[in-house]
């Protein structure tokens, strides 16, 4: 007795192709207050610093950061400075520092 296979060739089908799911988050957190008359609207306010990450993410999950930006924001008038990350440093230090002068 013989048997003979009839199945149908699936050689040209492709199952096996992986779907990644990658993008980036930009998450902000609030490190430092500080206080100093603003150079936007010279009032002394509240100076929100901020921090500003970019973080690359694997299926929403946050794999590391690429990016890390620091900025100032005044709580009077919203007026934005970019920072670096040196200034940051120092604003923790002495929290009542007159930018420029
Ligand atoms: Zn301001």
């Amino acid at each position: 007795m013989e048997w003979h296979e009839s199945g149908t060739p699936e050689g040209d089908r492709h199952d096996g192709e992986m779907f990644l799911l990658f993008g980036t988050r930009m998450s902000e957190q609030l490190i430092n207050v500080v206080t100093f008359v603003c150079g936007f609207c010279h009032t002394n306010a509240q100076q929100n610093v901020i921090k500003a990450s970019n973080k690359f993410t694997l299926f929403f999950v946050p794999l590391f950061s690429f990016s890390t930006r620091y900025r100032n924001e005044c709580t009077h008038c919203g007026g934005r400075t970019a920072l670096t990350a040196a200034q940051v440093a120092h604003s923790m230090n002495s929290p009542a520092r007159v930018p420029g002068q």
